[in-house]
């Protein structure tokens, strides 16, 4: 009874070499989802010896450019590599204006939706997806597999929304979440209470302070520093905290800097790193 979470892409909106954009794949239960789809997420899939097509659902926390820059790519990408005659829609589960994100991605790549359903004989109807957005409650339950929603502070973007993903069967219940971008908030300790793992984007706003550029130091209003994040951990009484959306990248051999930022805060493991670092989270007794 385990939940794999993968950090396909621990980047932000500035372009990295060698870090994707913001998007974790959590594997419980056979199944695949996907959290976020920043920049470069087909590859880190790829990598990770997953892909569009065998994704279970989209998880879409909020609807900032990093968290889906790649979107289209995703959509069009599952649509041509998916075989199966009558393929089921993607589910793609998002705060409110998801749905508009979504169709306007398809109607931007309508010109090659076009040109592909006229060039192959299989391919008759756009990419299928079903959009759900929520704000809050149960979203999903599916062989064993649970999904919360609740929603998150990373005002003025609204709504934003954290998700809860369980699974269980007859040896107990694992737990992740995914909090997406936000500053601490009450809601966000209640989705994360007990959870095994609590999967956190993190800036370091003792850097970013002392950038000159006021554009920049704008983001320390609505994120949370390593400290902040580790606090919720801590009040959530979450069995690992796992870093991501480093702000600004983790510099080669700073990792344990960034940790200790964390574990002035927080008792339990920490985890961090680069792409496609992963974690195994086992059911808590
Ligand atoms: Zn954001
Ligand atoms: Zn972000």
């Amino acid at each position: 009874m385990t939940i794999e979470i993968t950090l396909l892409g621990t980047g932000s909106p500035i372009p990295d070499p060698n870090r994707a954009g913001p998007s974790t794949l959590i594997r419980a239960g056979g199944q695949q989802l996907l959290v976020d789809c920043g920049r470069g997420v087909l590859q880190r899939l790829a990598a990770a010896g997953s892909s569009a097509s065998t994704l279970s659902a989209l998880l879409l926390t909020h609807l900032h450019s990093d968290h889906i820059a790649d979107l289209g790519d995703l959509l069009i990408t599952r649509w041509v590599t998916t075989f199966t005659p009558d393929a089921p829609p993607l589910p793609i589960i998002g705060p409110p204006g998801t749905a508009e994100v979504v169709e306007a991605t398809l109607r931007a790549f309508g010109h090659d939706i076009g040109y592909r359903i006229a060039h192959h004989d299989d391919l008759t109807a756009p990419p299928p997806v079903d959009v759900q957005e929520h704000t809050a409650g149960q979203v999903w339950d599916r062989d064993g597999v649970r999904i919360t929603v609740a929603p998150t502070d990373h005002r003025p973007v609204t709504p934003t929304i954290g998700f809860r993903i369980e699974h269980s069967d007859e040896n107990g219940t694992a737990s992740v979440v995914a909090a997406g971008d936000t500053v601490p908030c009450e809601s966000l300790d209640e989705l994360a209470s007990g959870a095994g793992a609590l999967v956190h984007t993190v800036i370091r706003s003792d850097l970013i302070e002392l950038l000159p550029q006021q554009r920049i130091r704008d983001i320390c209003d609505y994120h949370s520093s390593v400290a902040q994040a580790a606090a919720t951990a801590q009040r959530a009484g979450v069995g690992i905290l796992v870093l991501t959306h480093y702000v600004p990248a983790i510099a080669p051999g700073q990792e344990e800097q960034w940790r200790a930022l964390a574990a002035a805060e927080f008792d339990g493991p920490i985890e961090l790193g680069d792409d496609l670092h992963r974690v195994e989270v086992t059911a808590r007794s």
